[in-house]
């Protein structure tokens, strides 16, 4: 298949308003005559839900919370992009269009970008108009914060608390239309698997998660906004049942997946402290706006602070090396993730890092202390200082946070065009499941952004248009098509009952996140990922046959639920692997050792690698096909990324 993006033709500036224009509609009283199903109530299929039903469509909504509201996205900290410009700063839509391209390192669509910055102002209007409690100036003015890879100020917030805030206004939004009966919500119902009638996408499989009854669910459209895969990693800073099941079932019934390979590796969490733990914690990048990141200067003092012989208040201005403001002085410590991740990294293998284990640097708030007062700082940032004494027992106000990177978000997912359709016909895919927007490396506060953008403002338009094609027949219920994928689903799932061995899931999970990380997590080299790669299939192979599942299907049982997503996860690292192995250069957040610049920075090549790589599913054990969508740059130049 050859892979069309459908990026409308025609000036950047005009693109989405031609293409508007241009998508057919659904009368208003044939809205009501199409049943749209939304998988996922994250900021992306809330605010879908919620506008496809306030438009007319019936919508059956899915999550496999027991509410909405306890989707992933509520642990936003930081804030929302949008493009107001109200500090008078020099902002605009074109320079957040090129922030986000640079920041991703030219590995994003242009039209898709320009429309997510177009958008990123009615996003912030929608969300006061439903009373999300945005920071204010003293004035009453909405307040806002810089976040990496941007020298403006354009970033909205709810003290640590964005993303909450933003989900309740869309949950509101969407129990008004639960209140209306124009959404049919599903809690603790998890997607199991799509079912496709001649290639298009007409319905889906769920598995209730109280009762273990196995549903099917028919509709004139599926849209998948189930988030990110991070947990591939085993730890990282996503909720722990934040998974790739819904999207890689999707893959195997012919969605393309993009760009597997590109995570994204926060700088700033709290560093890992031994095997017990299944979770990181985030410090959100907005501290790095009053925190400043620094190493001690000499290996030798940091192994005096490592074996406690000193502490790090002994440490005079001299000692410190504030690395990102030496070497970055135009950006300093709001440098894009993927280079402050690296260079904590360089720090910590030069021998520089601090903590018991060695494997993190500072984040320092006395500066700011000092010139705004603690009352200040706790105003912005109380919550998230709060949670940090909590997790360490130290006080931050005291003594700087130690952080280290770990892995937060992925930019790869699966392939959708302009209209954000699948390569399966009827299958949309919304949120951080999808790969559009943010290339090798995403700005922080862009992924709120994106998902309301897709939810609100994208998918209510070019839905119609596809619905609008195939009109509004009534799905067949009774098609084999149903009961064929049910049987599917029930043979997997006792295929997984049937597993008595003697290792537990979560033992599988957390070897392969080993792996994960290791090979194919901050720096990846050729010898690395082939190594990786033989690791993984051997370790799924051994999970099909030592993995113990216990329990019936019957019942709530959770060690069902992971040991399904993990059998995905453990499918899905190798072709992460596979892609990154493919693209031999760097950029962004995919670092290959072999590819950098003298200085360390990541070094692309564009005449090779300037595709967006969309992976086609061949079958059980066959390497997928690679597809590649070149990438057209009209409007911006590709450059080497500097943020010095
Ligand atoms: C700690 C943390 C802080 C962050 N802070 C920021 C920030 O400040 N700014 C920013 O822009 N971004 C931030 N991000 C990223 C951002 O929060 C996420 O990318 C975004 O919220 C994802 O939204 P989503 O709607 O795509 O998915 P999610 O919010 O993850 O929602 C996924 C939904 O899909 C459902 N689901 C998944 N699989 C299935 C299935 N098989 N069956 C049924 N339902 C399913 C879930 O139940 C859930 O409802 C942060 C991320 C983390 C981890």
């Amino acid at each position: 298949m050859k892979l069309d993006a459908k990026i409308p033709q025609g000036p950047l500036a005009e693109k989405w308003s031609k293409h508007k224009f241009n998508l057919k509609l659904v009368n208003p009283s044939n809205k009501r005559k199409y049943t749209v199903i939304v998988v996922g109530t994250g900021l992306a299929g809330a605010s879908a839900a919620a506008s496809l039903a306030e438009l007319g469509y019936n919508v059956k909504a899915f999550c496999f919370q027991d509410s909405p509201r306890r989707a992933h996205s509520i642990a936003a900290q930081g804030g929302i992009n949008g493009a107001k410009n109200y500090q008078n700063d020099g902002d605009s839509v074109y320079r957040l269009f090129y922030d986000t391209i640079k920041g991703g390192d030219y590995r994003a669509r242009e039209g898709n970008v320009y429309r997510l910055a177009e958008v990123s102002v009615n996003i912030i209007d929608q969300c006061v108009a439903q009373g999300v409690p945005f920071a204010r100036e003293y004035g009453g003015l909405l307040d806002n914060r810089s976040f990496g890879g941007s020298q403006v100020s354009r970033t909205f917030y709810a003290r640590g608390q964005t993303g909450q805030q933003l989900l309740l206004g869309a949950y509101s939004a969407l129990n008004r239309q639960i209140n209306l009966g124009k959404v049919k919500m599903f809690t603790r119902h998890e997607m199991m698997d799509v079912v496709t009638i001649d290639g298009e996408a007409k319905g889906i499989v769920t598995r209730d998660l109280i009762s273990g009854a196995i549903e099917t669910h028919s509709a004139h459209a599926v849209l998948l906004c189930t988030g990110g895969y991070g947990n591939v990693f085993y730890l990282s800073t996503n909720a722990m049942g934040c998974n790739v099941t819904a999207a890689w079932k999707a893959h195997k019934r012919g969605a393309y997946f993009a760009n597997p390979c590109f995570t994204q590796i926060h700088p700033t969490c709290i560093p890992v402290t031994g095997d017990h733990q299944s979770k990181l914690t985030l410090m959100s990048e907005s501290l790095r706006n009053d925190g400043r990141v620094w190493a001690p200067k000499t290996k030798e003092l940091a192994e005096k602070l490592r074996k406690g012989e000193i502490k790090v208040t002994d440490l005079k201005e001299d000692d410190r090396d504030y690395f990102l403001e030496r070497k970055y002085p135009a950006f300093g410590n709001l440098v894009p993730r993927d280079v402050a991740s690296r260079n904590a990294k360089e720090m910590v293998d030069d021998g520089r890092g601090v903590g018991a284990s060695g494997i993190a640097v500072y984040l320092d708030f006395a500066e700011s202390i000092s010139r705004l007062g603690e009352d200040a700082v706790r105003a912005k940032y109380g919550n998230l200082f709060d949670m940090y004494q909590q997790i360490t027992d130290e006080n931050p106000y005291k003594q700087p946070m130690r952080i280290y990177p770990a892995v937060h978000y992925t930019m790869g997912g699966l392939w959708v065009d302009y209209n954000l359709q699948t390569t399966v016909k009827g299958l949309y895919c919304l949120g951080e499941a999808n790969f559009s927007d943010h290339g090798a490396n995403r700005l922080g506060a862009s992924a709120l952004m994106q998902g309301l953008a897709d939810g609100y403002f994208v998918i209510p338009y070019t839905l119609g248009d596809y619905l609008a094609t195939i009109g509004p027949k009534a799905v067949d219920a009774d098609h084999p098509a149903f009961e064929e994928t049910k049987k599917s689903v029930v043979d997997r799932i006792n295929k997984l009952l049937a597993l008595k061995g003697n290792k537990t899931v979560s033992e599988y999970h957390r070897e392969l996140g080993h792996i994960m990380w290791e090979y194919c997590g901050m720096a990846r080299t050729e010898e690395g990922l082939i190594k990786a790669k033989g690791l993984i299939c051997e370790l799924r192979e051994d999970f099909w046959k030592n993995a113990i599942v216990t329990g019936v299907n019957e019942e709530f049982n959770q060690n069902l639920e992971n040991a399904g997503r993990v059998a995905d996860f453990l499918e899905l690292g190798e072709l992460m692997v596979d892609d990154a192995l493919d693209r031999k250069e760097s950029c962004g957040g995919h670092f290959r050792l072999e590819s950098q610049t003298p200085e360390g920075e990541a070094l692309r090549d564009d005449d090779q690698y300037a595709y967006a790589a969309a992976w086609e599913y061949k079958g059980d054990n066959q390497p997928e096909t690679l597809h590649k969508e070149e990438l057209v740059f009209e409007n911006v130049k590709l450059t080497q990324r500097s943020y010095k």
